[in-house]
């Protein structure tokens, strides 16, 4: 297919902040966004048009799509009905296949691990006896994670001990889950890698990316590893996008063991989407992470992911957006705020990259 010519319409599944910052890079090279989401959300403010329905409803969502040029999304628990009713229409990008592989842990370590990856050990978890099996096998202390719609650290409990096999399956709602062997590593980083429709890819610096209370805090550049470690994590989500004939940006996240470990990259799971960790990339590169996933879903070229700061990117969270003029007042910090106009406790209210020139990188 040919590139979709400024003024095309990009359908974007999905209303949040990720959306909001999509339609923004879209707007900038001449595009239309056309939104669809279950309920009012940050983007609602910057496109041209948005639908409200449900993600189920797959007839409305094939209704939506009839009307725009190209599909993508910005949250990975898009329903597959949802991906296949539009794609009957237009092209999804990225396609069903990724949709599939991220929702759902035991398929996507599975992936994983079939292209050669290192991953935690794991062992799929259904009841309490295969809890035990799982424990057995896996040892302590481990990681109870449910199979489907965990995010920012909910769906999980920690095994310290096999005494806590039977609190923790019920922390999870005892759904299907995983276990996951408790990876010993220094810090934890992440790929951003743009890949377009004729296969060519490009990452970003990889930066190193601290959570507090299992939400991501910060996104710092440069990260910690050396060069050779950063082009084998390059490689790896590389590997990831080519299995899944992947089209956009995708977020790999990994574990980071230290140099010399025996595995020092292990990869905990990706993100078919922009993702929080690369929000840096705004302010920090000519091209962002945003723009770049709206060029290839609109099958421009990639364009350079070089960046020309350093960064580091805080999440503002909760009541953190309160000091929103004290931080505007900054010198050489990019204020973000996503519009949303209550800050309740863990919600992502907006993002703030602080800038400085350009340090050679980290020897390591
Ligand atoms: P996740 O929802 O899989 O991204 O997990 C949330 C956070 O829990 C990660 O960012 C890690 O800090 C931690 N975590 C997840 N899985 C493991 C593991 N297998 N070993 C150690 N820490 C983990």
């Amino acid at each position: 297919m040919s590139a979709l010519p400024p003024g095309s319409t990009i359908g974007i599944l999905g209303g949040g902040q990720l959306g909001r910052m999509l339609a923004i890079a879209a707007a900038r090279l001449g595009f239309n966004v056309h939104i669809y989401s279950d309920t009012s959300g940050p983007a609602f403010d910057v496109c041209v048009a948005h639908t409200l329905g449900a993600y189920d409803d797959s007839e409305a969502v094939a209704a939506w799509a009839a009307k725009v040029d190209v599909v993508t999304y910005e949250f990975e628990n898009v329903p597959l009905a949802a991906a296949a009713a539009a794609a009957s229409k237009k092209p999804v990008r990225p396609n069903a296949r990724a949709l599939e592989a991220a929702q759902d842990r035991l398929a996507e370590k599975r992936f994983l691990e079939s292209l050669g990856l290192a991953v935690a050990p794991f062992y799929p978890v259904d009841d309490t006896a295969s809890l035990a099996s799982a424990i057995d096998a896996i040892g302590t202390p481990a990681i109870l994670k449910t199979r489907r719609l965990g995010y920012d650290g909910k769906g999980q409990a920690r095994i310290a001990t096999p005494a806590d096999a039977g609190r923790a399956l019920e922390a999870i709602g005892n759904a299907p889950a995983i276990l996951e062997g408790h990876v010993r590593f220094d810090c934890e980083i992440s790929v951003l890698l743009a890949r377009g429709i004729d296969g060519a890819t490009a990452s970003y610096d990889i930066p190193l990316n601290t959570h507090v209370d299992g939400i991501l805090a910060t996104s710092a550049v440069p990260g910690p590893l050396s060069e050779a470690l950063a082009a084998r994590a390059q490689e790896a989500a590389a590997r990831i996008a080519d299995a899944l004939d992947y089209v956009g940006l995708i977020a790999v996240e990994m574990f980071y063991a230290g140099k010399n470990a025996e595995r020092p990259l292990v990869v905990n799971e990706f993100a078919p989407r922009v993702h929080n960790s690369g929000h840096w990339t705004l302010d920090a590169c000519a091209v962002c992470q945003f723009e770049n996933h709206i060029r290839a879903v609109a099958g421009w070229p990639i364009a350079a992911t070089a960046r020309h700061s350093d960064a580091v990117m805080t999440n503002l969270i909760g009541s953190d957006v309160n000091d929103w003029l004290t931080l505007a007042g900054e010198p050489g910090a990019c204020l973000h705020l996503y519009g949303k106009n209550e800050a309740r406790p863990g919600r992502k209210m907006g993002h703030i990259t602080r800038l400085q020139a350009l340090s050679s990188k980290i020897a390591g």
